[in-house]
């Protein structure tokens, strides 16, 4: 028989988020088990809600929407782009440098695709967020992946950067706020990161999807306001500030070194009009969102739902034997390690797929995240604080008595 396979591109694309995983737990779901299902930042389903003037804009625009909108995305969403990060202190951002997106992902695959030839190289941290990876390799890249130090507040490790830079490396992810780790990255560190990024001419990825989730009084900075001599490409949108993920409203931003990069300027502009444009209702709704109530901040206060409920994860995670924390600063993740000996654990997809069978928690484990050990797993902290305590309560019981076999 003749099979019908897939591409050659697509191996050793992969996404765990919605992997194996997932597809076992919906089948669960099937069966009639509830699950709780901590494997993707998705707010919506955990009774969050979009400021109100969000929906209630897009409602208002459906009418506008109808048709097709230029290809980069309305201009009135640009210009509000445009002032979002001129006041954040990017220097020189003309409209035509932002593009609206059907969400950050989207985006990524396209910024990625329009840069890199066979066999390029880019630096991307490890864990990562997975897309980064997937579109690397989908692109017919190779995935450079840079060390973070949970020893040091899983701060990417600067030496291990500088020993996998060679003359194919094209470009270096940021990913701040961090997922899955929750690190928030100093301005002393971005300034060592783009330094380098200067001197190999690399472009700067600075997926800044979380950069309103920050706990603690934590002090931003946007990486492209570092420095004017490195072309950067700055990810934002409304799915986790807005806590709107299902509209699919993102975007990119080129600042910095434009001048010498006409060439890979036109091939984003092609790529965005391949796909004619994004969805065009979220689009009205992204000056609202950037300048209206911004409902995130008091819900990552220590009194907010996200506050509280990242005090509970990390206080019950931390009192588990055998596990340790780092706690985050950013975004609504945490990224715990397990004690392999203790726990007798040899493949973290096993420990995972054993949770859910036995628990109904999915979880992602962290080799998911392009993590090399087997020894970490994300917990996503956005159940409300009740069904988020059971949850963790059940992960601490199932570890007390876990033997893998
Ligand atoms: N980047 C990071 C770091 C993320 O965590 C996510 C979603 O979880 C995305 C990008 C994609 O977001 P979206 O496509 O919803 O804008």
């Amino acid at each position: 028989m003749n099979m019908i396979n897939r591409s050659e591109r697509l191996n050793n694309v992969s996404y765990d988020l919605c992997g194996p995983l997932y597809e076992r737990a919906k089948e669960l779901e099937l069966l009639g088990h509830n699950i709780t299902k901590l494997n993707i930042g998705n707010p919506a389903p955990f009774g969050f809600d979009a400021p109100a003037a969000v929906t209630d804009k897009i409602i208002e625009s459906l009418h506008q929407a109808q048709g097709y909108s230029d290809h980069k995305g309305i201009l009135s969403a640009r210009k509000a782009i445009k002032r979002y990060y001129t006041f954040k202190g990017i220097a020189g951002i003309h409209t035509d440098d932002i593009c609206l997106g059907n969400g950050v992902s989207e985006l990524i695959m396209q910024a990625v695709q329009a840069l890199l030839n066979n066999g390029n190289e880019v630096l991307v941290p490890s864990p990562d967020y997975p897309l980064w990876t997937a579109a690397v390799r989908f692109a017919g890249g190779k995935a450079m992946h840079y060390r973070c130090d949970e020893e040091a507040d899983w701060y990417p490790d600067l030496a291990d950067i500088k020993s996998k830079i060679n003359s194919r490396t094209r470009a270096i992810v940021i990913i701040n706020p961090n997922n899955p780790t929750g690190a928030v990255y100093s301005k002393e560190l971005l300034q060592q990161l783009v330094q380098l990024a200067e001197e190999h001419n690399l472009v700067v990825f600075s997926d800044e999807i979380y950069d309103k989730i920050l706990y603690d009084g934590t002090v931003y900075t946007s990486t492209a306001t570092i420095s004017e001599e490195v072309l950067c490409v700055t990810f934002g949108g409304l799915s986790k500030n807005y806590l709107a993920a299902g509209f699919r409203a993102g975007w990119m931003l080129v600042s910095g070194a434009k001048y010498k990069a006409k060439s890979y300027l036109d091939g984003l502009n092609t790529m965005a009009s391949l796909r004619v444009c994004s969805n065009v209702p979220a689009q009205f709704a992204i000056e609202t969102a950037l300048e209206g109530e911004q409902t995130i901040l008091d819900l990552t206060l220590p009194t907010g739902r996200l506050g509280q409920q990242r005090a509970i994860t990390y206080e019950k995670l931390t009192a588990i034997p055998g596990i340790t924390c780092v706690k985050p600063m950013g975004a609504f993740y945490m990224f715990p390690r397990l004690d392999l000996k203790k726990f007798n654990i040899e493949s973290d997809q096993q420990f995972a797929l054993d949770l859910l069978t036995e628990q109904h928690v999915l979880l992602v484990p962290g080799t998911g995240f392009n993590y090399q050990q087997h020894d970490h797993f994300r917990v996503v902290y956005l159940p409300e604080p009740t069904e988020l305590s059971y949850t963790l309560d059940k992960l601490a019981s199932f570890l007390g008595s876990y033997q893998q076999v």
